[in-house]
């Protein structure tokens, strides 16, 4: 069993979300019915959809560039390739529906939102102004240009994997770790939330852990030979691209250990709850459903408890 930091979220603000997610919805299911329980989790709000597409185009069209021996596009290039992407995946969503299981979720312009969700045409104009504006905050950072200007390796997206017990790894996917000869790494994680208020501290955390306790990859295991691979090592940024707000978040040892009591924890409930069990010896029923009302609003999930609830 996989444990990542959003899962852990999840389990703890609704069981049944998760349990959707990471039991019933897993992508190699063919059974209809767990199709579509992994398309559903594959769709987005409006907001959720113009984030993913900003995350995408940063680590495949400016971080990744690097290493592929092309050039960082300019602004004018990246706004161009950015409204290519945002006009295909449009067109994919507006054709598409979470109904039809053959749906090809590796498409490269593969993009599903919600059916129950009202989305407005100033709704998607309003999204294109936000990734513009997320685009020009990056490129306009000095903080970013100074981290990605010094680094010798950027690492955009990669998974890292430690066991935290016999049967659970953790995975763990920052959006860029910046490796620097003999100096701190870097890790960088991009929002792109309106209000900018959520403190991504405790992911941060995790990511930062993840690089201490993962077996090194070879491209950037070297970096550690003068600098101590530990988590308190890593400096940790948080870059709110439609506020332009930047926290260069200090964690003490504390946070780091409530870090690693958050991971712990989450991990034993869930596998306390799945008790080595296979998907067809769960009831639905023996995973909470989210306390407040407010979790439902932003979860892909709304049209199967509807069903629930139904049929009772
Ligand atoms: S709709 Fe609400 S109760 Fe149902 S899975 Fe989502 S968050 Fe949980």
């Amino acid at each position: 069993m996989k444990w990542s930091y959003s899962g852990g979220r999840s389990f703890r603000g609704c069981q049944r979300q998760w349990y959707y997610r990471n039991i019933v919805g897993v992508g190699q299911a063919k059974a209809p019915e767990r199709r579509r329980v992994h398309l559903l989790g594959k769709t987005d709000s409006i907001s959720g959809w113009r984030g993913r597409l900003v995350d995408t185009l940063i680590s495949d069209e400016i971080v990744a560039r690097p290493s592929q021996g092309r050039e960082f596009p300019s602004f004018k290039d990246i706004i161009s390739i950015a409204e290519q992407r945002f006009q295909r995946q449009l067109a994919f969503a507006r054709t598409n529906s979470v109904n039809n299981i053959d749906i090809d979720t590796k498409h490269p312009d593969f993009a599903l939102f919600r059916d129950d969700d009202v989305i407005s045409e100033d709704d998607f104009s309003r999204a294109w102004e936000e990734v513009q504006r997320a685009l020009r905050t990056l490129y306009q950072s000095d903080v970013v240009k100074q981290v990605i200007k010094d680094a010798d390796l950027l690492v955009a997206q990669r998974s890292l994997q430690f066991k935290i017990m016999d049967d659970i790894t953790v995975v763990a996917i920052p959006d860029l770790v910046a490796f620097e000869l003999g100096c701190q790494p870097t890790i960088i994680d991009w929002k792109v939330h309106a209000h900018g208020t959520h403190d991504a501290w405790l992911q941060l955390a995790t990511y930062a852990l993840a690089i201490e306790r993962c077996t090194p990859h070879r491209d950037w295991s070297d970096f550690f030979e003068k600098i101590e691979r530990t988590a308190s090592n890593i400096r940790l940024i948080e870059v709110q691209l439609l506020t332009g707000a930047v926290r260069a978040h200090r964690l003490t040892e504390d946070d780091f250990a409530a870090a690693e009591e958050f991971l712990e924890s989450t991990a034993y409930e869930m596998a306390c709850l799945v008790d080595g069990r296979k998907f067809d010896e769960f009831n639905v029923e023996e995973f909470l459903q989210a306390r407040s009302p407010e979790a439902c609003d932003a979860c892909s999930y709304r049209p199967l408890c509807r069903e629930t609830v139904d049929a009772d």
